[in-house]
């Protein structure tokens, strides 16, 4: 099963998208993450993308592009369960992409997921998300804290950290380009030849009950993979 992930940030796509590759085993991949780790590495690619993601700008297609494919090339062969892909495609362009990748490679996407959210939930979302700087794990001050306070439930560290670009104009930007981005994205899947592919989920929910409504996509979409085999 091959995933789309679309949805503005503090959507929740990467907490879903960890459950996900937990219950299915399916890779993740998550563009924003790719991008951050290299920033934190001080990579040729990290110092060159630091400044656009401070602004929450978006990153040149081009330097997108051969990301995914240097990482799509590996997934082929290893991943037998499939992907998902959370915050890529971001354009047209790395959509068309993605499809040549995948044409490439002789796979297809499976299920298009829009995790719905209304812009005044996101700002409050973001404003409380932290996270480990151990492991990464991301939580939320006011819905999702650690069991035990101060301490990551994952790995035990106990000290945690913020994302720069977390901050209220940085995140009014982002939010606003992606209903732009959102706009020109959809109509290439919801009119093309993925158009019976593509799923609402209501990501207004609790948590626990958006996992629930992604394992019905996953179901239906799955029902109909066999459909058309
Ligand atoms: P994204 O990857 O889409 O940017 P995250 O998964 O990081 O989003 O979630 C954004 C913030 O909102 C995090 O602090 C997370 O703990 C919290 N969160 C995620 N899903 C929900 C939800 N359904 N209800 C409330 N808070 C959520
Ligand atoms: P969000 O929490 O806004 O969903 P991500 O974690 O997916 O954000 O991405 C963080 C930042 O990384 C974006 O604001 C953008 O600068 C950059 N980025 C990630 N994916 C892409 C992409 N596919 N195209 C262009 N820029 C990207
Ligand atoms: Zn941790």
């Amino acid at each position: 099963m091959n995933i789309l992930l679309i949805g503005p940030p503090g959507a929740g796509k990467g907490t879903q998208a960890l459950y996900l590759e937990k219950t299915y085993d399916f890779q993740w991949l998550a563009t924003g993450d790719i991008l951050r780790n290299e920033v934190a590495k001080e990579s040729p690619l990290g110092k060159n993308v630091a400044a656009i993601l401070d602004r929450g700008e978006l990153v040149p297609d081009h330097t997108m592009i051969d990301i995914l494919r240097q990482r799509m090339a590996t997934i082929g062969s290893q991943h037998q369960k499939g992907f998902i892909l959370d915050g890529f495609p971001r354009t047209k362009a790395q959509a068309s992409a993605l499809e040549a990748m995948l044409d490439a490679q002789h796979m297809t996407l499976d299920a298009i997921i829009v995790m719905d959210v209304e812009d005044e939930d996101i700002i409050q979302r973001i404003s409380h998300r932290f996270h480990c700087t151990q492991c990464h794990y991301v939580y939320n001050a006011l819905f999702h804290k650690p069991r035990r306070e101060g301490r990551c439930d994952r790995c035990g560290a106990t000290t945690f950290g913020q994302r720069r670009d977390d901050k209220g104009d940085v995140v009014r930007h982002r939010l606003k380009s992606y209903h732009k981005e959102v706009s020109a994205l959809l109509p290439f899947y919801e009119h093309g030849k993925s158009k019976k592919k593509v799923f609402h989920i209501d990501a207004m929910q609790a948590i626990r009950d958006v996992h629930a409504q992604l394992e019905h996509v996953l179901l239906r979409a799955e029902e109909s993979k066999r459909c058309v085999k």
